[in-house]
């Protein structure tokens, strides 16, 4: 199995020993942008001096303006039914909580739909428990097509990445036919024995069958897949080796690893006590995972959730969080409930701002919110995608395309304030586009959208 257990024990015994200068060496080879050994990124994990921590957030923190510039990708979770066969003790839709589980109906789903379209976003996570008989691959992939021909005047879906349990190959071909973006699957952890404690007598609780789901979800043809660790479950360290060995083999089986990793934190959920997850991250140590994963996988998109507050998303995105949600409901049906109050959560959520505040904060904070789905559209996805990222080519699209879509959602949703800021810093972002011919271009769309077509893309 590629998780060997024992080897990354090693590394991490090792690198124990670790002194301030091998560290410094480590941080130089990324500052040249050199690709880092999974000995390198065990050093990391041992940083603890202040001076070489603070190093290390520079260094994640210029590698990220230099790939992501300052843009910030937004989409908003969906949710579709909780039923779930699976055990899992940290969450709140484990089949021993006892609440009315549901699916939405199709009409439902379109209900939800025109609501996120209102609230302007145009990338969703699709997320349903684990139940094959109440919550199949074909109700999946009926509410995929529901959603994507939901709109609502100038609303529409454009990208859906979908998060649902581990498969088949042939389940997996039905979602690649559905035009899902990315397929994400959270291992929760790599740690085998953490892993069968954490998953008791279920389905999920195979841990090889779900350790290779992303392989079967590439032999099916699935370009995107998008990975995620439980932070809080096993010892952090491990999980951070163990994504980088993951990814390592996608690489050397499919030519491509990571489109995304997502860095959720345990949180309190229904049923269950935080008090009994001896793992459990610090925020400054949430801090200094986000750091090294984007040190280590710099054209990775890093994914967080509003599981975490505004104050530790504001601090995450500035050295490696490149996509985050907003205006969030981890309840099925929790759009149309949000006032009532009164469904079960996966778990509990920290920022509970909307779109329209997450977007003014971000562009306060000299940010450009981005709903971008330009690539999926436009076949720019596998290996194809991390070619243009790894060659830098993508920061042409990337940017105009950040400045297209932040006009549209100003046209759409804005308020005054909204315009006046974002105005401001689309003209200042039209200074910095450096292709003459691409800032032409923009320009010319940004009146087209002023005028109300939508939906132009590079
Ligand atoms: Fe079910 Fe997923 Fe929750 Fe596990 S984590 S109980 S599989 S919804
Ligand atoms: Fe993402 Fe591609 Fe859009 Fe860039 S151009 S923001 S990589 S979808």
């Amino acid at each position: 199995m590629f998780i060997d257990h024992e080897y990354i024990e090693n590394l991490l015994r090792n690198a124990e020993n670790a002194t301030n200068e091998d560290i410094e060496k480590v941080l130089d080879k990324a500052c040249k942008k050199e690709k880092l050994s999974h000995e390198d990124i065990a050093i990391l994990l041992e940083i603890k001096d202040e001076n070489l921590l603070s190093k290390m957030f520079k260094v994640a923190g210029d590698i990220k303006k230099s790939i992501y510039g300052n843009r910030i990708v937004i989409f908003a979770p969906l949710y579709i039914s909780d039923y779930c066969v699976n055990n899992c003790v940290y969450c709140g839709y484990k089949r021993c909580n006892d609440f009315n589980r549901r699916k939405l109906t199709q009409e439902e789903i379109k209900n939800e739909v025109m609501i996120l379209e209102k609230m302007g976003h145009k990338r969703l996570a699709l997320e349903a428990g684990e139940d094959p008989v109440n919550c199949d691959i074909d109700y999946i992939t009926e509410s995929i097509k529901t959603i994507y021909s939901t709109q609502n005047s100038n609303g529409a879906i454009r990208r859906i990445n979908v998060n649902i349990a581990a498969t088949t190959v042939e389940n997996y071909k039905k979602l690649k036919a559905a035009e899902i973006g990315t397929y994400i699957l959270f291992q929760e952890t790599y740690h085998k024995p953490t892993y069968e404690n954490m998953h008791p007598k279920c389905l999920k609780g195979n841990y090889e069958y779900h350790l290779t789901a992303f392989d079967r979800a590439m032999e099916a043809g699935i370009d995107d897949v998008g990975a995620g660790v439980l932070f809080g479950l096993a010892p952090y360290k491990f999980e951070v080796l163990a994504l980088m060995l993951h990814n390592d083999h996608l690489e050397d089986e499919f030519g491509v690893g990571f489109h995304t990793i997502s860095v959720p934190r345990l949180k309190k959920a229904e049923g269950m006590d935080l008090k009994l997850f001896p793992n459990l991250v610090d925020d400054e140590t949430f801090k200094k995972i986000v750091a090294i994963l984007r040190i280590a996988v710099p054209f990775t998109g890093l994914i967080l959730s509003t599981r975490e507050s505004a104050n530790m998303r504001k601090e995450a995105i500035e050295y490696g969080v490149s996509q985050v949600s907003a205006g969030s409901c981890t309840g099925v049906g929790g759009y149309k409930e949000q006032e009532e109050g009164k469904d079960v959560n996966q778990f509990s959520i920290a920022d509970e701002r909307s779109p329209l505040e997450v977007l003014k904060g971000l562009i306060d904070d000299g940010h450009i919110p981005s709903y971008c789905t330009a690539c999926y559209r436009s076949g720019r996805v596998g290996d194809r995608f991390m070619s243009l990222a790894k060659s830098g080519q993508i920061q042409h699209v990337c940017q105009p395309n950040a400045i297209m879509t932040l006009q549209e959602f100003i046209e759409d949703y804005g308020d005054e304030e909204l315009k006046e800021k974002g105005e401001k810093l689309i003209k200042a972002e039209l200074n910095n586009v450096q292709r003459e011919d691409i800032k032409n271009k923009v320009t010319e769309n940004l009146e087209k959208i002023k005028k109300g077509e939508r939906d132009l893309f590079f």
